[in-house]
């Protein structure tokens, strides 16, 4: 293990099968020939990744618990010294699954909660009875002592209940609530009207920092926001505070904005390599190079210098605690190093 590797996170998707079809959803299947990766091989990608270090293994999917053999894979990468971690729907978590969850060495599962009632969740989710099923996964986890978090995904369809789900996810008693403003990849984007408008997104990520500042209990944080960074930032200088963010263990690194191809990477159900989940262009297969060239190849060096940047994020004095979203530049202007549009903000630097 390389004790000082910076790679601190990373999801495997380790099916693209789902039980649900959500209107979000990254992992899109149009490949009818579509197999999962087998057993033998999931082993062998996880060594390579152990080779150069020793993160948190987040089983993703699809629908991790689709897979026969899933709970044999959370052994074999806890075997490697990886921090297990399992992001599910929660449609399949009975008792038996949540013994298993701790025999395997997984020690914490994610869970998405999209609304704050049936209506809300079910028909983001496009799935009768989803809701309660999240509802009650985490009365099932709360039972056997799984620590969970509760992930949320917003458009236009669901963001007026984006602090109904916040309080929501409070009461179910999560270790963490993660709010994701959704981004137009995947099933999303078929529908770019859904997405939430980037004034909309400025006032979200406002109401996020008052929020933040008096929850006490869970921790809190916006995924793939890192403008909240630059946000957060200008309200508590303004407030005269040095606040602190908190340490998110088990998460992606929360002490700044974008950490793609910093401290997190993804695997997809094929073995290519991206900077996050939510890139469309890799940087090449894991059964086809070290992780170690993977992670110094040309995308991943770029995102990490930030001097290459161009456009107002290039220039920008919040370069470094924010970064800007590389995938919504990439998504919007073409051009994964090139401004943020969805942030307005007029770097001093740029006047
Ligand atoms: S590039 Fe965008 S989607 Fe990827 S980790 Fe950074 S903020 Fe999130
Ligand atoms: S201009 Fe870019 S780096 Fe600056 S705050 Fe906006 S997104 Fe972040």
């Amino acid at each position: 293990m390389s004790e000082n590797s910076p790679l601190k996170w990373i999801a495997f998707e380790t099916t693209k099968r789902c039980n649900l079809n959500c209107v979000h959803c990254r992992s899109k299947n149009t490949d009818l020939k579509y197999k999962d990766i087998d057993k033998k091989n999931v082993f062998l990608l996880m060594e390579r990744v152990a080779e150069f270090s020793k993160p948190v293994f987040v089983l993703s999917g699809g629908e991790p618990l689709l897979r026969s053999d899933i709970f044999e894979i959370a052994s074999y990468g806890n075997g490697l010294g990886f921090k297990m971690a399992m992001a599910t729907n929660g449609m399949l978590i009975n008792d038996d699954i949540c013994k298993k969850i701790n025999e395997s060495g997984i020690r914490i599962c994610s869970i998405s909660l999209d609304g704050s009632n049936s209506d809300i969740h079910d028909s983001f989710r496009r799935q009768h009875g989803s809701f309660d099923g999240v509802v009650k996964a985490t009365e099932i986890f709360k039972r056997h002592n799984i620590p969970f978090i509760i992930n949320s995904s917003f458009t236009k369809k669901n963001q007026s209940d984006i602090e109904n789900t916040y309080r929501l996810a409070k009461k179910l008693g999560a270790s963490a609530w993660y709010m994701f403003i959704v981004l137009p990849v995947g099933n999303a984007k078929d529908d770019m009207e859904e997405i939430i408008t980037k004034e909309d997104y400025e006032k979200i990520l406002e109401w996020h920092f008052d929020m933040e500042i008096s929850e006490k209990d869970m921790k809190v944080r916006p995924t793939c926001a890192p403008s909240y960074y630059r946000i957060f930032a200008e309200k508590a200088k303004k407030l005269g505070k040095n606040l602190e963010r908190r340490n998110l263990s088990f998460s992606p690194d929360g002490s700044k904005g974008c950490v793609a191809a910093e401290s997190i990477a993804y695997i997809d159900a094929y073995g290519n390599f991206y900077p996050c989940s939510y890139f469309s262009q890799s940087a090449g297969n894991i059964f086809e190079k070290s992780v170690k060239e993977l992670w110094n190849s040309e995308i991943f060096s770029s995102i990490r210098d930030t001097s290459k940047y161009i456009g107002d994020c290039g220039v920008c004095e919040y370069k470094k605690i924010c970064q800007g979203c590389r995938v919504r530049s990439a998504v919007y202007n073409g051009n994964y190093l090139s401004k943020d549009p969805f942030c307005d903000y007029k770097p001093k630097n740029n006047h």
